[in-house]
């Protein structure tokens, strides 16, 4: 059996390692130049900053085990369970987890071993596998024209979009949050402290937008550098002038959804619009995928 997995974000990623641990044939393409999709860390000045998910939440138990072995290896670690509130407080929850090496080398560590063809962007579903996973939001895979069963549910996905700002400041002169969820706010959702959570104590902090700010903005994102700095500041009654990058995610959050995946039986469509939009979902519907192929090739011998 030949399985082609479109994607290498973590769906994409989990669902090719559980088929080649099953014993089948997978052949990932990427249409980026580096695995990770949303779980994404980019280089500026030489060091990496997170500006996909901002952390990971394990609290399924495969997950939490994979999450363990990442640890012992050094690649992740817990962060922390509290986050600021903005205006006022602070929120305790389940434990962030965060990568001293950028989340995307969490990816990378998935990745081990598997067929990725990077750079590879497909525009039609393949015809020479036998399964075929498109693990990615749903708008973009619209774009292979997959089967009905597959593209009613990927038009019935709904998302939304983000501005990341990743804001590098001379000296760090912030309190000591972590992070912060920003409330009723016209530009910012959350800002987090990248040097804190990468644990390298960096001056660099990265924003998250509001979809409402960023929806305007998509043509152009690197004009709403200044905005977000501003709001940056604002919130967290800082003076200096940071250097801001900005970065376009015009498909960055789902709506919830139900159910791991959908097929027609050949075309598979995965990632974190099943379930609660996060790297954790994404892991397992592109494992419930690959369990699902594994099932039906068992028991069509
Ligand atoms: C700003 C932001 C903040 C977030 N914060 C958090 C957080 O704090 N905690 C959390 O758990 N989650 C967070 N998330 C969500 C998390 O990043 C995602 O749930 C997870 O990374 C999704 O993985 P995925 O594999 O489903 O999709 P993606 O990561 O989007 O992977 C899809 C891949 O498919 C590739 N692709 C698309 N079309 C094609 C094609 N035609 N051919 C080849 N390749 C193609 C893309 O390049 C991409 O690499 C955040 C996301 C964003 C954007």
């Amino acid at each position: 059996m030949r399985v082609v997995v479109v994607g290498a974000g973590v769906a994409g990623l989990s669902c090719a390692r559980e088929l080649a641990a099953g014993g089948v044939a997978v052949r990932v393409h990427e249409r980026g130049r580096v695995v990770g999709g949303r779980l994404a860390s980019k280089r500026f000045d030489g060091r990496y900053a997170d500006l996909g998910a901002a952390y990971f939440v394990a609290d399924h138990p495969d997950f939490a085990a994979l999450a363990g072995r990442w640890r012992a290896r050094g690649l992740a670690r817990p962060w922390t369970d509290t986050l600021a509130v903005y205006p006022g407080g602070t929120t305790t929850g389940p434990v962030r987890w965060a990568a001293p090496g950028g989340l995307r080398s969490l990816a990378t560590d998935l990745a081990g071993g598997l067929n990725v063809r990077l750079g590879s962007e497909l525009t039609a579903i393949p015809a020479d596998a036998d399964a075929v996973v498109l693990a990615m939001p749903g708008p973009q895979a619209l774009r292979l024209r997959p089967p009905a069963a597959v593209a009613d549910v990927a038009r019935a996905q709904v998302w939304e979009p983000v501005l990341a700002a990743v804001c590098t400041y001379g000296k760090r002169s912030w309190p000591e949050i972590h992070g912060a969820f920003v409330n009723d706010h016209p530009v910012l959702a959350t800002i987090f402290d990248d040097g804190d959570r990468r644990g390298d104590a960096a001056p660099v902090l990265v924003a998250h937008s509001t979809a409402a700010f960023a929806r305007p903005r998509l043509a152009d994102p690197s004009a709403a550098a200044g905005e977000l700095a501003a709001a940056v500041n604002e919130v967290l009654s800082l003076t200096g002038r940071p250097e801001v990058h900005v970065h376009r995610w015009t498909y960055a959050s789902p709506a919830p959804g139900t159910s791991s995946f959908a097929t027609d039986g050949r075309v598979w469509l995965a990632g974190d619009a099943f379930g609660k939009p996060r790297v954790q979902t994404a892991w397992l519907s592109g494992r419930a995928v690959a369990r699902a192929i594994l099932g039906g090739q068992s028991s069509e011998r």
